[in-house]
């Protein structure tokens, strides 16, 4: 029977807590890491052993034997799962993040078994998911979607306190990370242009905050201050106390520097770019509104 799409295409994030996050929601194959854990006490008991008695783990008949269970649970999986989002959705394409089998939970020894047989597994699926319905497939550049809010667009680590929960420091969204991650990565397929593939992960990084402060220019409330607790009013903008935003907030800090030294508010925009971001107008950064002394309603720059 023939292949019938009724999806352009659907973005599918890579993890092995959930084995695939679809854009769509669907989190498939949730069972494959607790699986993981196990086989690597195994293998590290069984490596443990072989060392003991003197032996190498790759002389071993057994750790062998292993190693190729390991590999063919890892392919059925992935087969399993790339087979199931196929039927549940029907893509036409499919949009992926760069594949990487690697988790910071599991021995140095699995994580290297899993990335040599991992890639491999997945390409040779999506090989023949071409040649038999006809769905192609493609990268896109992963660098920050996970740490990167779908509805605004603010990067953040602290927007991931949960592996599995996302919520966003600037707007205030709540998701399930995986999925948050799996729009960002469909998103990207439509403008590939701000996170090209192969573009190094701090390039990216340097884009994503630069169209934020191209959206935002301005500072949502003052800076926080170290001698004063409980500051009043908005939220605090939490860019001042995001690393990946240091090159702003030093700069918003000296436009904020420069109103007050003129001892009233400026009534022409400030002159003072802020951020990375070279291309804002300067007519649009750095003003400042309200009253500095009274902090609270200053600036407000952000959504409420
Ligand atoms: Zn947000």
């Amino acid at each position: 029977m023939a292949y019938a799409p009724k999806a352009a295409f659907i973005a599918l994030d890579f993890g092995l807590k959930a084995l695939f996050a679809t854009s769509e929601g669907d989190l498939l194959g949730r069972g494959v890491y607790d699986a993981l854990i196990r086989y690597d006490q195994r293998l590290t008991t069984l490596a443990r052993h072989i060392q003991r008695s003197g032996g190498k783990p790759r002389d071993s008949e057994c750790y062998r034997r292993l190693v190729t269970t390991i590999r063919g649970f890892i392919k059925a999986e992935v087969n399993r799962v790339l087979n199931r989002i196929i039927s549940l959705r029907r893509p036409k394409h499919l949009v992926l993040e760069r594949l990487r089998f690697r988790s910071p939970g599991l021995s140095a020894r699995l994580n290297r078994i899993l990335q040599n047989c991992g890639r491999g597994v997945i390409i040779a699926k999506l090989t023949a998911l071409e040649e038999e319905l006809g769905v192609t497939s493609e990268e896109v550049n992963p660098a920050y979607s996970s740490q990167q809010c779908n509805c605004c667009g603010y990067v953040d680590s602290r927007n991931r306190t949960e592996q599995a929960r996302f919520r966003c420091r600037w707007c205030g969204a709540r998701m399930s990370a995986d999925v948050n991650a799996g729009r960002n990565v469909g998103e990207r397929r439509s403008s590939p242009e701000t996170t090209p593939v192969g573009r190094t992960k701090s390039a990216a990084l340097a884009e994503l905050v630069c169209r934020f402060n191209e959206r935002w220019p301005r500072a949502r409330t003052l800076p926080p201050d170290p001698g004063r607790k409980g500051q009043r009013g908005l939220p605090a903008d939490p860019r001042w106390t995001n690393p990946y935003f240091r090159d702003w907030a030093s700069a918003a800090r000296l436009a904020l520097g420069s109103a007050s030294d003129l001892g009233n508010l400026p009534t022409t925009p400030a002159l003072v770019a802020v951020g990375l971001n070279a291309r804002v107008p300067i007519d649009r950064v750095g003003t400042v509104e309200g009253h500095p002394q009274t902090g609270s309603e200053l600036v407000a720059g952000g959504p409420r």
